[in-house]
């Protein structure tokens, strides 16, 4: 199937003096995902490249299937590594590869074209030579393919090393982005709805390590539903590396609220309570912003006027990856990450237990503070009950 893959990564190769530390993280993150494949990979960087090599026995569609979750890495090349150099031999192979991933059935009137590369420059055939003469093989060998120079259909890059001759020419699509770990740490409000996971999953393809919030509402709220968000945690942390999920009791303080301030403003400031709570775990987890799942106008809660009173209360910044997301191109990511299936799950979410018949929408900021300041006599001591009761999962390690 192949000898070794090669690891295509765009935008960290732009980073001129800290190349090598993303190249680091990335190989890293390579390494980590590939532990939990079946046999042995070594991972290696020779020349700027990046290599996969499996060892003996082992996953090898597996393999692939593991660095397509990792952030960084925008394509993944099979390679076929001839070690026997002697040209006849090396078209022999390449022949024989040709005519294994492009067979006439599939490939009739195609046109291709070699790519060689020379990089050990004692090989006996330049670039020029082994283009013309690897060329002529293929095409003596397999007369449906016709050569285009210009716009082949089928690139094949022969590439000499000392070490033998590597033919690829398939690119599988990696999840692009950066790796994880480059960019420091954020925390994600993590509901059970589809929109939250989604914001997650694309605020560390940016490289950002996630730890993460879930307000439950115990009895309003089953134990079924905070594992649906675990079970979320989990799904995302494929991609995210590991996440602490805070699972903090929201009910005291969401009784508290619809005894004392006006009901069509509980949900925004029930929204506030819950960015303060996110922020102080923020803190001490190390992160450096808040995520949430946030879309412009989707309910009540997210009009522009909603955002401004919610992302008043906070001081560290609110990263909203979906703010601009229609909510059909929201589910075509879940779909595509494998949370929508747990999102849909029908169980109940603390937002919407206490939830106004009729919520501001255009709620004011001042009148906001002000229905608020009922809650002064008692929402000290509920959040330091909020903090000190939370429990802390972990997973993806
Ligand atoms: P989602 O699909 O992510 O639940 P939503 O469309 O239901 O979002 P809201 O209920 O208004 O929207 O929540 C907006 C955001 O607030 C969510 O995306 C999430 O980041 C955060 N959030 C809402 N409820 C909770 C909760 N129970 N625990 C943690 N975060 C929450
Ligand atoms: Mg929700």
């Amino acid at each position: 199937m192949y000898q070794a893959l090669l690891i295509k990564y765009a935008e960290i190769g732009i980073k001129g003096k800290n190349r090598h530390l993303f190249e680091d993280r990335l190989m890293h993150q390579m390494a980590v995902a590939l532990r939990k494949v079946d046999g042995s990979f070594e991972t290696v960087k020779e020349m700027g490249r990046i290599f996969v090599m499996p060892h003996g026995e082992c996953d090898k569609e597996g393999a692939i299937e593991a660095l397509q979750t990792v952030f960084g890495i925008t394509g993944i090349c099979p390679v076929l590594i001839v070690t026997d150099m002697a040209f006849d031999h090396v078209a022999e192979e390449l022949v024989g590869y040709v005519k294994q991933n492009y067979p006439a059935s599939s490939c009739a009137s195609q046109t291709f074209k070699i790519n060689a590369r020379r990089p050990w420059k004692a090989y006996p055939k330049d670039s020029m030579e082994l283009n013309a003469d690897l060329g002529e093989a293929v095409l003596n060998a397999c007369p449906y393919l016709t050569v285009d120079v210009h716009h082949p259909d089928i690139l094949i890059t022969v590439e000499v090393r000392q070490s033998g001759v590597y033919i690829y020419s398939k690119v599988i699509p990696g999840p692009g982005g950066l790796p994880v770990g480059t960019s420091g740490r954020a925390e994600l409000l993590l509901s059970g709805g589809i929109d939250s996971p989604v914001a997650g999953y694309m605020i560390a393809k940016r490289g950002v390590e996630i730890d993460a919030v879930y307000f439950h509402a115990p009895p309003y709220t089953s134990e079924r539903a905070k594992q649906k968000v675990v079970d979320l945690a989990k799904q995302i942390s494929i991609y995210t590396g590991p996440i602490h999920l805070h699972v903090i009791n929201f009910t005291d303080i969401q009784l508290a609220i619809y005894e004392k301030c006006p009901h069509e403003e509980l949900t925004i400031i029930m929204r506030r309570y819950m960015m303060r709570l996110a922020e102080i775990f923020a803190k001490k987890d190390g992160a450096l912003g808040l995520i949430t799942g946030e879309s412009i106008g989707q309910v009540a809660s997210q009009t522009t006027q909603s955002l401004l009173c919610t992302n008043a209360v906070c001081t560290l910044p609110v990263f909203r990856p979906l703010i601009g997301f229609d909510k059909q191109e929201i589910i075509n990511i879940s779909e595509k990450i494998g949370t929508y299936e747990t999102s849909i799950l029908p169980f109940e979410d603390c937002c919407t237990i206490f939830v106004a018949k009729h919520p501001v929408t255009h709620p004011l900021l001042k009148v906001i503070e002000k229905s608020e300041h009922s809650l002064d006599d008692v929402i000290g001591p509920l959040m330091e009950q909020a903090i000190e009761t939370a429990e802390t999962i972990t997973v993806g390690n």
